[in-house]
């Protein structure tokens, strides 16, 4: 479907872009090579040979087709996890004695590899307010390389300016790396804004089914290229198995975005009208501060809300408890829904002083919103709110 498949819908290309042609045997589901390597002609170089650590089978070959296609880049690479795909992008960009600009609220995973991993390979690193330009110039040093961000924020949905970064980047020569995770390219497509490139735990909505952890790196063929090559050398490839389930997870993924987006603007709503609830975060609301800025960038905000309802830790903890819909784990992403309260969870490694310099209060809580009946989740949630104590 190569060429013409960026005219079609968004819908079409996540089943046919990147298929096979002629398909495989006949076979309309592409099968899975579940071999490790391939005959190799003489003159093959190393990084082209069939094997799986080289991300060269013909299930990594469509997926990194169709993803490409998806978000609207020359290419793609699939990686073992989010974090592998974020990782060895910035070992790839950067190197010792660069320096690196980073959103002041990053996912967990990506703060700790920032903070902790990147200073001992040599690399020096800012926070910026991806929402604030106004001082990013100031933070700009000779040796910085690279300016880091996440399209929503997790877990209080702070939408950056995403248009100010991209063009930032190109104006000082800096390469733009975001996180795309949190929208997918059904509700946003940051390469069309003019970022280099674009990460993804597809661990989350690109797979869909929480039954994988896999990550990709999206951008120009030549930057690919050379994530790939660190990525032969580092060992984070997708096995053909995990490609496999999510090259099928991806045909579905407009249809489930979209009841996400709808599911989760309901909840929102309905929370926020709700009298013992203080305050809701989900920039798809009117009267959001950053409805705006969202409604200009995005085609929907995604399935994660969070909220605060008028009462402390304890009592939110037993909130969560009562729910029979929504299970207590992390993650987000799949079809059903998951709940959290990241002060005890997710942002339990952080003192009371760091959780409220970064808005976290005791009592916040984050729901992935997932795909069941609306009806059902309205009526969880509402039952799970009636038994706070008066
Ligand atoms: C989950 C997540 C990651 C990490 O992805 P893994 O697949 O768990 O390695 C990175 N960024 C965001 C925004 C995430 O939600």
């Amino acid at each position: 479907m190569s060429g013409k498949a960026n005219q079609l819908h968004l819908d079409t290309r996540a089943i046919h872009a990147g298929e096979p042609r002629p398909r495989i045997r006949g076979a309309i589901t592409q099968p899975i090579f579940q071999s490790s390597t391939f005959e190799a002609g003489p003159d093959t170089g190393y990084h082209d040979l069939g094997y799986i650590r080289l991300s060269n089978t013909p299930n990594h070959a469509s997926l990194h087709a169709k993803l490409a296609d998806l978000e609207a880049t020359e290419a793609a690479l699939v990686t073992a996890s989010g974090m592998a795909a974020i990782t060895t992008s910035l070992l790839t960009v950067l190197h010792a004695g660069d320096h690196l600009l980073v959103q002041d609220t990053l996912y967990g995973g990506t703060h700790n590899f920032v903070t902790e991993d990147l200073r001992t390979f040599g690399i020096d690193h800012d926070f910026i307010d991806a929402r604030e330009p106004g001082d990013w110039e100031q933070k700009l040093k000779p040796n910085t390389r690279a300016v880091y961000v996440e399209t929503l924020t997790n877990p209080l949905l702070q939408v950056a300016e995403h248009v100010a970064v991209a063009s930032f980047a190109r104006a000082h020569g800096l390469v733009s790396l975001i996180d795309n995770t949190m929208a997918s390219p059904v509700n946003f497509t940051p390469a069309l804004l003019g970022y280099d490139l674009v990460l993804h735990s597809a661990t989350k909505y690109l797979n869909g089914h929480s039954d994988i952890v896999a990550g990709v790196v999206a951008g120009s063929r030549t930057r690919v290229q050379s994530i790939k090559q660190r990525l032969d050398h580092l060992g984070g490839s997708l096995d053909p198995h995990a490609c496999f389930l999510l090259h099928r997870g991806l045909k579905t993924l407009g249809i489930r975005v979209r009841q996400h987006n709808a599911n989760a603007l309901a909840l929102a709503q309905m929370l926020d009208a709700h009298p013992r609830v203080r305050r809701v975060y989900y920039p798809g609301l009117t009267g959001d501060p950053q409805h705006a800025r969202a409604s200009t960038l995005f085609q929907g905000c995604g399935g994660l809300l969070s909220f605060e309802p008028e009462t402390d830790g304890d009592a939110a903890q037993a909130l969560i408890e009562r729910l029979q819909l929504a299970a207590p784990a992390p993650s987000l992403g799949g079809v059903e829904s998951l709940i959290t309260r990241p002060a005890a969870t997710t942002h339990a490694g952080m003192t009371a002083q760091q959780l409220q310099t970064v808005g976290i209060r005791p009592e916040l809580i984050r729901v992935a919103v997932g795909i069941e009946h609306i009806d059902d989740l309205r009526a969880d949630f509402e039952q799970a709110l009636a038994g706070l104590a008066a």
